[in-house]
């Protein structure tokens, strides 16, 4: 006989459990399926294996959405506090590391536990290593075939993420649903992610690999100072997985590798003052070693800083100042943190996280089209959502 739940939630990720875990407080009888073997793998490699698991001033400003209201319900019915109260609950000790974002002192793997056990209080049954074969949906239930059964459910939660790091489990199920049932899925990019160059630019990142800085960096109106770093490929580093969800194919970026001091003037000055001295080693004052040698070869200017012109010294200082770069891409879905863009926030209402057009069927957490920061902002929509989402199934 086909088994029937009240509550059936495709995916064991952050969202999946939190609403799992709401859902059984409320009593219903929960499912949840995973095509892996694995609970909350993203959590578990998330934040450097420390899970940055909510940020202290996280709101809607931290988003991008082609809605930047839709996030605002969930944000006020379950807030980080909220969540910070089951960490603290749970004896999970955690730290600020910067800019409001909280870690585990341990290990991410103490958030999943924590999740796992409260789905356990909440009797909610989990299977692994099951792929969905096809839904139907017929008179008011949801129909799922698995290879070995079919299995019913009025409320079907979707829960599957975005196509991020396809390696551990991502993949495109929750737009296929989406498509499915007729609902609009915006344009879909890699995001927090590095960026890549070619040429002249890539060969200068290349002979930098492992060089990090504090740099500002800006892509029209939007500007993040944090810290970059020099890859093989290209550049990296907060600063620029943050642009990197703004970025579109064609866009350049301006770069401020020194920030905190505009150099034209410093470098005249220093000409007036210390003439003999060579200019990469004034430059080591401010940058580190490899770099300010890397940036004076690169613009033939390596020389004592007596003998540059005016023109020379405008080329280093727009060179670090006002550096303006073309990517030539990311490096796609294998390294990018999440997906931008993903189910239209219009299909679906942002007080319960459910369709507007198919009662019973709720997407929440990356699969929606809301993308944050870095910095400990998605989990905390993947929480808020599956609450809300927990709430009304
Ligand atoms: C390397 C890395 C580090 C990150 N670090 C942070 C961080 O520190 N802080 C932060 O806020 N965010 C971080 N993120 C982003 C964060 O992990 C995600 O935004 C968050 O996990 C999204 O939660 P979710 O539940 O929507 O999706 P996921 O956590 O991705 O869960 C989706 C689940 O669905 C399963 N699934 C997929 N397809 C199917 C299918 N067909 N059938 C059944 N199951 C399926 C997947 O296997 C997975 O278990 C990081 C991401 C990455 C990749």
């Amino acid at each position: 006989m086909n088994k029937k739940f009240d509550v059936i939630i495709v995916g064991a990720g952050a969202a999946g459990l939190m609403c799992a875990i709401e859902a059984g407080k409320r009593n219903k009888n929960v499912l949840i399926v995973e095509h892996t073997s694995k609970i909350g793998e993203k959590i578990r490699i998330s934040g450097g294996g420390r899970c940055n698991f909510t940020n202290i001033n996280s709101n809607n400003e931290n988003f991008l959405s082609n809605n930047m209201h839709f996030c605002k319900s969930a944000f006020s019915k379950y807030t980080q506090n909220d969540f910070i109260d089951l960490v603290k609950k749970h004896k999970i000790q955690f730290h600020e590391k910067k800019l409001g974002q909280l870690f585990c002192n341990n290990s991410a793997k103490d958030i999943i536990e924590m999740l796992i056990t409260e789905c356990e209080n909440q009797k909610v049954e989990i299977k692994i290593d099951t792929e969905i074969k096809s839904i139907v949906h017929q008179e008011n239930l949801y129909i799922l075939e698995t290879k070995i059964e079919k299995i019913l459910c009025s409320s079907l939660v979707i829960a599957t993420g975005g196509l991020s790091i396809p390696k551990i489990g991502a993949s495109d199920f929750g737009y296929k649903i989406a498509n499915q049932f007729n609902l609009k899925v915006t344009n879909l990019y890699p995001a927090l992610v590095p960026l890549i160059f070619q040429d002249n630019i890539l060969d200068f990142c290349k002979s930098l690999a492992g060089v990090s800085i504090e740099a500002s960096v800006k892509i029209n109106k939007t500007i993040f100072n944090e810290g970059l770093i020099f890859t093989h490929r290209g550049i990296s580093g907060p600063s620029i997985l943050q642009i990197s969800s703004y970025w579109k194919p064609g866009n350049t970026i301006e770069i401020n590798l020194l920030p905190q001091n505009s150099l034209e003037k410093i470098l005249r000055e220093r000409r007036l003052k210390t003439p003999k001295q060579n200019i990469s080693n004034v430059l080591s004052n401010f940058l580190p070693n490899r770099l300010a040698l890397a940036i004076t070869n690169l613009l033939n200017a390596n020389q004592k800083i007596g003998d540059l012109s005016n023109e020379t010294l405008n080329k280093v200082s727009n060179f670090i100042n006002k550096l303006t770069v073309l990517p030539t891409g990311t490096e796609g879905y294998k390294t990018a943190e999440v997906t931008l863009g993903g189910i239209d926030t219009n299909e679906i209402d942002s007080s319960t996280m459910e369709c507007k057009n198919y009662s019973g069927l709720y997407f929440i957490g990356e699969v929606l089209d809301v993308t944050g920061h870095l910095g400990g902002h998605n989990f905390q929509w993947a929480w808020s959502s599956g609450y809300v989402a927990g709430q009304n199934v």
